[in-house]
């Protein structure tokens, strides 16, 4: 026999802005009489690290029937066990917000922001019930409007009041912003949408409003429409310098610099606004891919601890695979555009000899402890499953093309994907994605994926590329700053480099990154050493770059820097800039069976029959 556990009620309010401080309490009506059990996550579906959202909570009590007081035993980390008590049991806590990030919470008198899993305790026991939360406006302050995609249960639209949830793992997939900011709506698929955009801005709105508009009409347009939603919400916080985005079921977070939205008043499309709107889109197709198409080993989540998965590379790089394909297709950028986001990844790709090191499945599979947590040897340690990833699905993408003879690409994959397990709600078990990827090209495609995608080799993109009548090249980079995907502006003499990624400071060059094999490595450099002379002459941070240059490659150089206090000398022997910044070109000259790929993956044609 089953306890009979009934729904959860929680409130929450900003109890002191200027604190920081969330105030939440937690009703359960009927708590198990055993003791009731109730937890935070340590992570957020979407954020694949162990955050500790527990560690916030500042203070805790607990009350039952007639406000008597019930004893907490705190069980671990992020739990807590309620004496045996009659209900309903209130449990109250303030949560400390301060972390002004996609995956955090945050309070001020400006503004308030929160995600579920930072506040929201789990009631061990009534996970798979409904349960309502009240969302009340901070004392003292006027006129903060409420923006959220959790449906509404009393509250008006945009305002504070009662909201509800089918089970927990709704409550926690709609993040709340609460303030004076500003909005803007469109319609995508028959659904209203929410651009709701705090902090400082000078942003054309309606001009941001009708480009999310054509990228979510063309994702719908992919997917045969969006799931069943009442709205879908961007929430885009926006400040001096910031930049990531978390994927929900019925909405997005983002952060972003001021500069990457469009300025009212200008026309053109600027790197960092198409980055943006590849930011937008990118969330946005996650709505389908991986918030309901989900690897089997987050089906369901489990909050407490890491959840192991090889898949990510299909989740998270089919998703950056069309994020910038998808603003192509919309009309918002030009093919040549395009083209250029996608020689830039090949670039920040081929520039760790990480990926020579892991495959992007270990790199899915240790996401919780390497992918997330980086530090100075990751670029020779780890493989982007984002950005290798995308690439794999690029060339998966032409290569169901190329071995169906143009009747199935990756869309098709997609399709088939949303329709077995996106709406069935079944998760994917590792190996079915490349299952079916070859039973839709009509060859074994095993070959391929044990080569890229469990091995370490590069994805033949010069090759595949061919198919859409794209020709690749690589070269050395002409500065520090060349991220590729432009044509070289001169034909230099042979670059000599150092093999190191430097940050200026006082008196110095820091060695943020020392690559493998470089001649810096060589030489007995390590990442943090300050490079302060090269052969006898001063090094003031930002020239160091610009010194090497001066020098030919095979030249010896003495370096001296510090480590911690001490000044250490070392010999360097230059080496040439490696070939790995990658230009992708439109052929002009292609037969009409090219041009008709090119058209059909670029969408801006019906596909070949
Ligand atoms: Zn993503």
């Amino acid at each position: 026999m089953m306890t009979q556990t009934a729904a959860a009620h929680y409130r929450i309010q900003p109890l002191d802005p200027g604190a920081h401080l969330f105030e939440v309490s937690c009703i359960v009506p009927s708590p198990d009489p055993g003791g009731q059990r109730l937890s935070l996550p340590v992570w957020i579906p979407g954020s694949y690290m162990v955050r500790e959202f527990a560690r916030h909570i500042v203070r805790i009590d607990a009350a039952a029937a007639a406000g008597q007081a019930v004893a907490l035993t705190k069980l671990d980390k992020a739990t807590w066990q309620a004496a045996p008590c009659v209900g309903p049991l209130e449990v109250r806590y303030q949560v400390y917000a301060w972390d002004l990030s996609v995956r955090g919470a945050h309070l001020d008198t400006t503004h308030g922001y929160f995600n579920g899993p930072c506040v929201f305790l789990r009631v061990h026991g009534a996970e798979e019930q409904p349960c309502t939360v009240a969302i009340e406006p901070p004392a003292g302050i006027d006129g903060w409007r409420l923006a959220t995609s959790l449906s509404r249960a009393g509250a008006p639209l945009y305002g504070f009041g009662q909201y509800q949830a089918a089970d927990y793992d709704d409550l926690i997939d709609h993040p709340v912003e609460m303030g004076r900011f500003d909005l803007v709506s469109f319609e995508a698929g028959g659904v209203p949408h929410d651009v709701v955009i705090s902090g400082r801005h000078r942003a054309d709105l309606s001009r941001l409003r009708d480009d999310l508009a054509r990228v979510c009409n063309a994702q719908c347009a992919m997917f045969g429409g969006l799931p069943p939603l009442e709205r879908y919400v961007f929430l885009v916080t926006v400040v001096d310098e910031g930049y990531g985005g978390l994927e929900h079921r019925a909405s997005t977070s983002l952060l972003c610099s001021r500069n990457d939205l469009p300025l009212a008043g200008r026309v053109e499309t600027t790197e960092e606004y198409r980055t943006f709107l590849g930011l937008c889109s990118h969330e946005y197709f996650h709505t389908w891919n991986v918030k309901r198409i989900k690897p089997a080993a987050f089906v369901p989540y489990d909050l407490t601890r890491e959840n192991y998965t090889r898949q990510l590379w299909a989740f998270e790089g089919i998703t950056s695979y069309y994020d910038d394909l998808m603003l192509a297709r919309a009309g918002l950028i030009t093919a040549e555009q395009y083209l250029e986001t996608v020689a830039q990844t090949v670039t920040r790709v081929l520039r760790g000899s990480g990926r020579l090191v892991q495959s992007v499945a270990e790199s899915s599979f240790d996401a919780w402890t390497k992918f997330y947590r980086q530090e100075e040897n990751a670029p020779n340690a780890i493989v982007s499953y984002y950005a290798k990833g995308s690439l794999i699905a690029l060339a998966l993408d032409l290569l169901m093309c190329r071995h169906s003879g143009g009747v199935h690409s990756l869309d098709d994959l997609m399709r088939r994907l949303w329709r077995e397990y996106g709406q069935t709600g079944i998760g994917v078990p590792e190996g079915r994605i490349e299952a079916l990827a070859s039973e839709l090209a009509g060859q074994d495609l095993t070959d391929f994926f044990a080569r890229v995608l469990y091995g370490t080799e590069d994805v033949p993109l010069a090759e595949v590329l061919g198919d859409v009548g794209v020709a690749m090249c690589l070269r050395a980079a002409e500065s520090a700053q060349d991220k590729g995907g432009k044509p070289a502006k001169k034909t230099s003499r042979t670059r000599p480099v150092l093999g190191v990624r430097v940050v200026a400071e006082n008196g110095g060059a820091k060695l943020a990154n020392v690559f493998s094999g470089g001649a810096a490595e060589r030489a007995g450099l390590a990442a943090n050493d300050v490079v302060v002379a090269l052969d006898g002459l001063r090094v003031n941070g930002a020239n160091l770059e610009k010194m090497v240059e001066g020098y030919q490659v095979g030249d010896r150089l003495r370096v001296h820097a510090f480590r911690r206090d001490e000044l250490m000398e070392f010999e360097a022997v230059l080496q040439a800039a490696p070939a790995d910044t990658c230009e992708l070109t439109l052929i002009e000259e292609i037969d009409a069976a090219t041009r008709a790929r090119r058209e059909h993956w670029l969408g801006t044609m019906e596909a070949p029959s």
